[in-house]
């Protein structure tokens, strides 16, 4: 028997195999916080990286979003913080607003139960004044993209003389936006003695330099994914946002034959919360998680058993071996923090011998992790259409009809209905088709049997999510991008060129940093000597372009406007085509 089948009773909650956050070393309000978070044990990449972390030693980290990486270095950054230290003491560089955001939300999300944490977002295109007046007030944490970073810090604005850790996130991307320099400048003007800790999805050479020349003594921590899975079990995903996951889940509910199911959350609060919707919502589902007793969750998994219950909501840790032939389905409602824990999941379903079903709900951002379950399951799962109105209709109206079958053979309660139905029939001299409508209508209460199509907003949502993005990374590399045509550009002319060594990604990177724009938004790029043309959407907002006006690559203004005079095509210059910014 291996460990993942083991019996219920025998769940890992306190195996010495997957040591707790306690055991990690984190404690008090950090530790606090997160079991308030529900997060009930470290994914691999925290178990490995926290005591290392904790330890003094630099850390250069493979993993992506999604595995938990945040935590794993902002934790240990927060058990260590001196909260009366006003200069910075950790700075962590993003390669984009929205992620250096994300990681400040995480971070105060884990300081939440410590007293005076500062975290400051400071990135492109948004106005110096709130990020200066509170650098002035005193930060702890800082979380930034590389561009503006280097601008504070040539304005003398960033005092970095007291830092004392330096996280790198996803670098990789960060190389590829072409933040190198700075990257590498603003490691340069940072204490000599700190802790680094560079996290990257992949690890391409110029990483590999990188963690070279700026950290010691790193230790190199790569979370392995094991592979098997049964092939009697279908895999489907479907690409959903977050907001739209319950009403997605509640759908597929009504279509879907499933006899038990499973349904897998990221923490032990959500297993409660989606619960009780789901009761809401007139299903037979419990939550099972780490905190609920031992006792209580064998009572909710034998009633599972004997059909007493159909929906189990779970954390990883409380379905640790489950074992119940009446699983045909596993949702992952949230997608897990690693394959192997996908892969232990979704084998809760199609026991001895049987078939079974897993439908795990991707954010869009999530749509990378397919390839990494396609790896490890050496099966691909298949996209699935959220179904529609049109078909939970269908649905209901054969349960309908299935209930009044159903009824009709229960031919002694059916006889004494019969006689007064008969008598009712008689008195008011109305057709019998009739009274059986009025009674359908008593039976089915207030809520309408039948859904609107014409108001099928969630439908709409979903569609949207599933198709391609323009941006979106996780797209497989054979899937063409939409390209525009050459008019659906405008040149713009900004002030660094050749002479200041400057290159089209430096460009691309801090424009789509500065004005949110995509990679897509840009045209060709065309260097010249003293300045360069780049041509950017000709519907572009005059709200990006204000944005764009403050902008520096390596410290310098770039003063952007409309190209007219366009001279640099009369220098008789080669137009470099730039290479378009593919992964
Ligand atoms: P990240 O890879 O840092 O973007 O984290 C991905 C998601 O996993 C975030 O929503 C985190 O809140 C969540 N998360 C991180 N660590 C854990 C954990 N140990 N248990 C449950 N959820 C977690």
């Amino acid at each position: 028997m291996t460990p993942e089948d083991a019996p219920l009773n025998e769940t890992a909650d306190d195996s010495p195999a997957i040591p707790g956050f306690e055991e990690l070393g984190i404690t008090g309000p950090v530790l606090k916080a997160i079991r308030d978070l529900g997060y009930e044990t470290p994914s691999p990449i925290q178990a490995a990286t926290i005591p290392t972390l904790l330890g003094g030693r630099d850390v250069v980290g493979m993993a992506q979003t999604g595995t938990g990486k945040t935590a794993a270095f902002a934790l240990p950054v927060l058990e260590r913080l001196d909260t009366a230290q006003k200069t910075p003491q950790a700075l962590v560089l993003a390669p984009t607003r929205e992620l250096a955001l994300q990681v400040c939300e995480a971070f105060e999300s884990y300081a939440s139960k410590m007293k005076g944490v500062h975290v400051l977002p400071v990135y492109g295109g948004q106005g110096y004044g709130v990020q200066l007046s509170a650098l002035r007030r005193g930060v702890h944490v800082v979380v930034g993209t590389p561009g503006r970073i280097m601008d504070h810090l040539a304005k003398g604005t960033l005092d970095l003389s007291e830092l004392k850790y330096l996280v790198l996130d996803e670098a990789d991307e960060m190389l590829k936006m072409g933040f190198a320099e700075d990257v590498e400048q603003i490691l340069a003007q940072t204490p000599e003695e700190k802790q680094v800790a560079l996290f990257s999805a992949t690890m391409p050479a110029q990483i590999r330099r990188l963690a070279q020349k700026y950290l010691r003594d790193a230790e190199e921590i790569t979370v392995k994914s094991k592979t098997a899975t049964n092939t009697n079990i279908t895999q489907r995903y479907l690409v959903v946002s977050y907001q739209q996951k319950v009403d997605a889940l509640t759908r597929i509910l009504e279509v879907e034959n499933f006899d038990g199911m499973i349904i897998f959350v990221r923490t032990k609060n959500e297993t409660e919360t989606l619960a009780e919707k789901l009761r809401a919502r007139g299903y037979s589902a419990a939550a099972i998680n780490g905190d609920v007793p031992q006792v209580q969750r064998e009572r909710s998994v034998n009633q599972l058993k004997d059909g007493k219950l159909d929906i189990l909501v779970a954390t990883d840790v409380a379905a640790r071996g489950l074992d119940v032939e009446r699983i045909s389905h596993v949702v992952n409602f949230d997608i897990p923090t690693d394959t192997e824990s996908y892969v232990h999941r979704i084998g809760r379903t199609g026991r001895a011998g049987r078939t079974g079903d897993a439908i795990s709900f991707i954010t869009p951002r999530e749509r990378y992790l397919l390839g990494h379950i396609e790896k490890a399951t050496r099966q691909q799962p298949t996209q699935m259409q959220l179904p529609t109105m049109e078909d939970v209709n269908t649905t209901r109206l054969a349960r309908f009809d299935d209930a009044i079958t159903a009824a009709l053979g229960e031919s002694e309660r059916i006889e004494k209905f019969r006689d007064i139905i008969g008598h009712y029939v008689r008195n008011h001299d109305v057709p019998e088709a009739d009274v059986a409508a009025a009674l359908a209508v008593v039976a089915q209460g207030e809520t309408p049997l039948l859904l609107d199509p014409a108001n099928d907003a969630l439908t709409a949502a979903v569609e949207r999510d599933n198709r391609p993005r323009r941006d979106d990374r996780a797209r497989p590399a054979r899937e063409p991008r939409e390209r525009r045509s050459r008019g659906d550009y405008t040149p713009y002319r900004i002030e660094i060129g050749r002479r200041h060594r400057v290159e089209p990604r430096q460009i691309v990177g801090a424009l789509a940093n500065e004005g949110g724009l995509g990679r897509d938004d840009f045209g060709a790029i065309n260097i010249k000597p003293d300045f360069s043309i780049v041509e950017l959407p000709a519907n572009m907002d005059a709200s990006v372009l204000d944005k764009l006006r403050d902008t520096r690559i390596s410290g310098r203004l770039i003063e952007i406007k409309a190209d007219r005079g366009a001279p640099g095509r009369r220098d008789g210059e080669r137009r470099d085509r730039k290479p378009r910014h593919r992964n």
